[in-house]
């Protein structure tokens, strides 16, 4: 609910997603369209603007096809009719001739002129008293959407997004994809109607110190273009025209927050170390391969988790072998002598490759992700496994595959591995023929068979972002239920225990990545439980590490014991807030 709290200003309340406070102008994307800005062209672009809608429109004529013929084979003809109406659509000659006159006569880029046409009909039929109408204008709306994600496709294609000015992205969603593509230095904040706390989007955010409020419901409708904001990344709120009273609490804050991060720089160089002298593995994580350099800046000892995804959702074509092998060693070489975990790629769920169509389905994070997806598609995944290997000659390089679900996923996974291996002797390319091999745990059936795991693994990370997910049946994307999210749930606690045994048991190390290991608040939670490294967003780490120096593992151990004993988990997360609290005042305040 938008609350007017002084004059002028409206104060709307999300979730706080990544921390940080931004000023600036909001830039308000439509449909989750990534900034393809308005363009005027030259003469000469005139007629390859034309072709290019041609090609949209004939692309969109084949996956329309594609699908009408996959669902007549499932659900027969006469339900997959709707495709001819489809189909019809995109020769409609109003459409069609309204467009190629605006691109030829205002010089307009194909994808506005389009936009603008096709939204101007479908308000028309929208208006229309008439239940036939209403439906063909969501027909419309649905096969025009296609062309546009064609034509903007092509753009990405073409070249990085452009915004000519630094704004706040104000959007009814951002996928993983379109943020990944956004000019960062020119991207102050976000703020989207849908979304959570674990959405790669949010973590991505994060990663990049970037302040964002998700879940806000409506912000995309009740904000226009060009509108002064303030963004609160801590609280969850976004200040439409904030008050200069506003502006000024807000200076004062900015200015204490600024004298903490100094305060931490002083431990910069200290290891993560208890007060009773336990040290702890202490990584961060890492989306993409430019941003290697930020891993030691933050005072983190390697990669814990390198998500490899971003490669494939930013580049114009899938990688090779070389360009991956490039973005893997650059990692590698910038965290020498720590290490880097690379993981393989987990794409699926929430991450699409734009141009790797993939079947849309109805549960994606139930789907064909991750793992599942690369034993499928091996020649892309042997190509990504070849390129870790050779990787490892440059550093302390160790795999790892996400979304492991048993023990036949892990033994495939090492065959394929074990091939690239024995064709890169017979290659003579060399690798670490020791490199360590993990696997995610963020599938509860993985931790309950994680002894037989453990026999073909070197270690275990656990992905808590899915792990919880799964466990809770809480889809991690989904803002309605983001308040049922919840790390202190004993099943989560529990299952994070039997991990650290059953690892532990057979001699394997544990680490821990996802979100849960980036909140001051679950720290002593998740070394009472035993884990032997966490790995945080490089912005967390500072803070993760300055409670870290300020507990005892005994003093956890004996929390995590009371924890793992409890019904339900809002005690515990209430213990957990007091005891950071009481350890780490400043990093509260
Ligand atoms: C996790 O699930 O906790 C994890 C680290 O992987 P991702 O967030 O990329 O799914
Ligand atoms: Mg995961």
């Amino acid at each position: 609910m938008p609350s007017q709290n002084r004059k002028g200003e409206v104060v709307l309340r999300g979730i706080a997603a990544s921390p940080g406070v931004c000023r600036g102008k909001a830039l308000v994307l439509r449909d989750d369209a990534p900034a393809v800005e308005r363009r005027q062209l030259t003469d000469e672009e005139v007629p390859q603007e034309i072709d290019r809608l041609e090609q949209a429109l004939l692309r969109t004529r084949q996956d329309v096809e594609e699908l009408r013929s996959k669902l007549s084979a499932a659900i027969g003809e006469k339900d997959a009719s709707i495709f001819e109406v489809h189909l019809l659509i995109l020769e409609d000659s109003e459409l069609l001739n309204g467009t190629s006159r605006r691109i030829r006569e205002e010089k307009v880029n194909a994808d506005a002129a389009y936009g603008d046409v096709a939204r101007e009909y479908i308000k028309l039929l929208a208006s229309l008293n008439d239940p036939y109408f209403r439906e063909r204008a969501a027909d419309i709306r649905d096969v025009t959407q296609r062309v546009l994600n064609h034509l903007r496709l092509d753009s990405l294609r073409s070249g990085p997004l452009v915004l000519s000015e630094p704004a706040i992205i104000i959007s009814h969603d951002l996928t993983p994809s379109t943020t990944a593509q956004l000019d960062r230095s020119m991207v102050l904040g976000f703020a989207t109607d849908v979304g959570s706390q674990t959405s790669h989007t949010a973590i991505l955010a994060r990663s990049l110190g970037i302040p964002a409020v998700v879940g806000l419901h409506e912000i995309s409708s009740q904000v226009t273009n060009g509108q002064p904001l303030l963004l609160d990344g801590h609280t969850g709120s976004v200040y439409v025209h904030p008050t200069d009273q506003t502006l000024f609490e807000y200076g004062q804050l900015a200015r204490r927050r600024v004298q903490f991060e100094e305060q931490l720089r002083e431990i910069h160089d200290q290891p993560a170390v208890t007060l009773d002298g336990t040290r702890v593995l202490l990584s961060a994580n890492l989306e993409l391969a430019e941003d290697a350099g930020a891993v030691a800046e933050a005072g983190a000892e390697g990669v814990g988790l390198f998500r490899t995804e971003y490669l494939f959702l930013r580049g114009p074509s899938l990688p090779d072998e070389e360009s991956q092998l490039t973005a893997y060693r650059t990692v590698a070489e910038a965290v020498k002598p720590n290490a880097v975990i690379i993981r393989t790629l987990d794409i699926g769920g929430d991450k699409f490759i734009p141009h790797l169509p993939m079947p849309k389905e109805v549960n994606p994070f139930l789907g064909w992700r991750a793992i599942r997806f690369c034993l499928h598609q091996q020649d892309l995944f042997r190509t990504q496994l070849r390129a870790i290997l050779r990787a490892s000659a440059f550093g302390s390089v160790k795999l790892m595959y996400p979304m492991i679900s048993g023990v036949d996923e892990l033994v495939a996974a090492n065959a394929l591995l074990s091939e690239c291996k024995e064709a890169l002797r017979r290659e003579g390319l060399p690798f670490d023929e020791k490199m360590e091999v993990g696997a995610m745990i963020e599938i509860p059936s993985a931790v309950m068979v994680a002894e037989q795991l453990a026999e073909h693994a070197d270690f275990f990370s656990i992905g808590t972002n899915d792990l919880i997910q799964y466990t809770l049946a809480i889809d991690r994307l989904n803002d309605r239920i983001a308040h049922l999210y919840e790390p202190t749930h004993p099943a989560v606690l529990r299952l994070i225990r039997l991990t650290v045994d059953a690892a532990h048991t057979r001699g394997r190390w544990v680490g821990v990545c996802g979100e849960m290991a980036g909140d001051p608040v679950m720290v002593l939670l998740l070394l009472g439980l035993g884990v032997d490294e966490l790995s945080a967003a490089p912005p967390s780490v500072p803070r993760i590490k300055h409670l870290i120096r300020r507990c005892r593992l005994d003093e956890a151990r004996e929390f995590a014991t009371w924890a793992l004993a409890q019904a339900t988990g809002a005690p515990v997360l209430q213990r957990a807030e007091e005891m950071a609290h009481r350890l780490a005042p400043t990093l509260f305040t």
